[in-house]
């Protein structure tokens, strides 16, 4: 059987991590850390999230013509993406993360979008036949709200699902949403758009309930360990999470996404579809890191046979 194909339209970044006692202050110097690069950036994580969940995946991006944007691609391909549509942008460096990590578990991060602020609507239109026969179209915010837009009218004319994940946390026109037909927010991307603290199952659903008002069709509000409150399509509830020892949470939400995507174009209900996701999700935070702590699919489903 072929399987529909799932569209990221998204950012890439190269996460540069170092791990020291404590954060530097401004104007001064620590030596004694250890440094790790990884591949990261929302939309791809998202976009790896789905292909190791099983997903057939192009992925529609922009990164530079730099060492970090080969090393991108070449993971891409790797992973089983299609990267076709990863343009090589000839002004802008690759986007980069600088992160520094404590030994308290405190961080600081600074983002250099770079190329991924040139990703455009003009972008996405080249790929415009890809979208006849999508299975769906998984989007964050880390590039232009303009692309963004752009890629949610081309699903809406070829009759595409579209699942939007708002982060970072920004303000989105009514006219974006009515074309949503999932919003994946965490509490504080919730609170941002509805003005409600998501501090309760049913401030959740007080939410998620505004988010429907607004136009999305299905409203999913990730709470961390606790799973994820779903509402829409006739359903209203909270679909717990899994018990792990948590080691980072970093990219728990881009697995989310990545596996719920998977599970809906493979026709799973609504409800499955998000323990699927919450499933992939609580795999990722047992281990360290963006890319690295994705799950495959083969680990998903032995988490969802090992708690029935
Ligand atoms: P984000 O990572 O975007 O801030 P959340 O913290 O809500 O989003 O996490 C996304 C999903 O990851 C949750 O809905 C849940 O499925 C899973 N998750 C996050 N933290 C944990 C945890 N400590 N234990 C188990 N699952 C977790």
């Amino acid at each position: 059987m072929s399987k529909k194909t799932i569209i990221v339209v998204g950012s890439s970044n190269t996460d540069m991590i170092i791990q020291l006692d404590r954060i530097p202050r401004p104007g001064e110097t620590i030596l004694g850390g250890e440094f790790t690069s990884a591949a990261g950036g929302k939309g791809a994580n998202q976009a790896v999230g789905a292909a190791r969940a099983g997903g057939q995946v192009t992925f529609i991006a922009r990164v530079g013509q730099d060492m970090f944007g080969d090393q991108a691609v070449a993971g891409f391909t790797k992973e089983g993406i299609n990267a076709d549509h990863v343009t090589r942008d000839p002004s802008r460096p690759s986007g980069v993360a600088l992160i520094f990590v404590a030994k308290d578990g405190e961080n600081s991060i600074a983002v250099a979008g770079g190329a991924n602020g040139e990703l455009s609507p003009a972008d996405v239109k080249e790929a415009a036949n890809l979208f006849a026969g999508a299975g769906m179209l998984v989007m964050q915010l880390e590039t232009p709200l303009v692309t963004v837009q752009a890629a949610a009218d081309l699903a809406a004319k070829a009759g595409v699902r579209v699942i939007l994940n708002p982060a970072p946390a920004r303000a989105i026109p009514d006219q974006l949403l009515k074309k949503v037909s999932i919003i994946t927010p965490n509490e504080t991307e919730a609170e941002l758009l509805t003005g409600i603290k998501v501090d309760s199952e049913a401030a959740a659903s007080n939410a998620a309930d505004k988010l429907l008002a607004r136009g999305v069709k299905t409203a999913i509000i990730t709470l961390g360990s606790r799973g994820a409150f779903v509402a829409g399509d006739g359903v209203g509830k909270l679909v717990p999470g899994f018990k792990v020892k948590a080691v980072d949470t970093t990219a728990a939400g881009d697995t989310f996404n990545g596996a719920l995507a998977v599970a809906l174009v493979e026709g799973k209900t609504l409800e499955n579809s998000v323990r699927f996701a919450n499933a992939a999700a609580a795999i990722s935070v047992t281990r360290l890191g963006a890319q690295t702590s994705v799950p495959t699919r083969r680990e998903i489903e032995e988490l969802l046979k090992n708690n029935p």
